[in-house]
């Protein structure tokens, strides 16, 4: 990998280490910023814009008032025990963060070179080599960020490193074969093959998805398929059969395929955001609810 590659800058937002459900073994998940689709019962949404954004934890706050002295446009105000942001105006500039010694404020993502990244992946060498492990890139979507994405792999790659990609496939092919060479495997999240459901609840139609999935399982590339079962949208068992028999059409045949519950651990993410979580009231699948769609993916 060359020093040009080597400066190639990502906007990343979390990397996660001894990770143990993105892929075999043990892994380390890098999270990127950016995502094309709005699926409205997303469990990442600090990774739905390609942006860095402010976060604020409500139970962290102390009322101090450091954050409302360093805003250079007077966007934190504390009123009657509250604390409110105008975050309409917020610069994502995080002077207020550097103030704030109690982890009330985050920044929600961070510009990172290659050169900077690769050392922390590496570090974890030794346990990738004793599971079968190795770096897996997630999001948000990693293919928003193509040349990033394709220089990270390559990276990995060249110093050994099996490489997992985590895609909802909503992208250009000519993005997706870009990075090909350098990706071990292809996790891929289906959501629902009805096109106006999809695009109800995603803000896309899947017509390039499909395709894009047809075109990869045609390069032999392995690939598992996970699919989010997410209540009044896909959790009926014909719903999840209709997925698995579209996947046993596939020229390569799919590695696995993965149920994802629906849960509602991302309601306190939605909230340090500003915003509102349209699946909150949505209730998590039983057990055995979940068990008769996972019969129903075994077509
Ligand atoms: S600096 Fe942090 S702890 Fe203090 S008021 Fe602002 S958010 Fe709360
Ligand atoms: S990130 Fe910058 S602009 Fe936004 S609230 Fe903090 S200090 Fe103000």
């Amino acid at each position: 990998m060359n020093q040009k590659s080597q400066e190639i800058f990502g906007l990343i937002f979390n990397v996660q280490r001894f990770s143990i459900h993105d892929g075999p073994g043990i892994r380390t998940t890098v999270f990127f910023k950016g995502c094309p689709l709005r699926c409205f019962w997303c469990h990442n949404p600090e990774g739905l814009d390609l942006l860095p954004a402010l976060q604020y934890w409500d139970h962290r706050c102390t009322r101090c008032g450091a954050c409302v002295a360093a805003c250079p446009h007077q966007l934190h105000h504390l009123e009657a025990g509250e604390h409110r942001i105008d975050r309409d105006r917020c610069a994502a500039c995080f002077l207020c963060v550097d103030q704030c010694y109690s982890g009330a404020l985050e920044p929600s993502g961070r510009r990172v070179r290659i050169s900077e990244l690769l050392p922390q992946l590496l570090a974890d060498q030794p346990f990738f080599a004793a599971s079968g492990g190795g770096v897996t890139l997630s999001g948000g979507e990693p293919l928003m960020q193509p040349q990033f994405a394709r220089a990270l792999l390559q990276a990995c790659k060249q110093a050994g490193v099996h490489t997992a990609v985590q895609t909802c496939a909503q992208t250009s092919w000519a993005h997706l074969r870009s990075i090909l060479p350098w990706v071990d495997l292809f996790l891929i999240d289906i959501k629902v093959l009805d096109p106006v459901m999809h695009e109800q609840c995603t803000g896309k139609s899947n017509r390039r998805i499909l395709e894009n999935v047809r075109r990869l399982a045609d390069t032999s590339a392995p690939l598992v398929f996970r699919i989010p079962v997410i209540p009044g949208v896909n959790d009926r068992p014909e719903t999840i059969a209709e997925i698995a028999r579209f996947v046993a059409t596939l020229r390569t045949p799919a590695l696995t395929v993965e149920l994802v519950p629906f849960h509602r651990l991302a309601t306190d993410k939605y909230r340090s955001l500003g915003w509102t979580y349209e699946a909150a009231d949505l209730c998590p699948l039983s057990a055995k609810a979940m068990d008769s769609l996972r019969a129903a993916a075994r077509i």
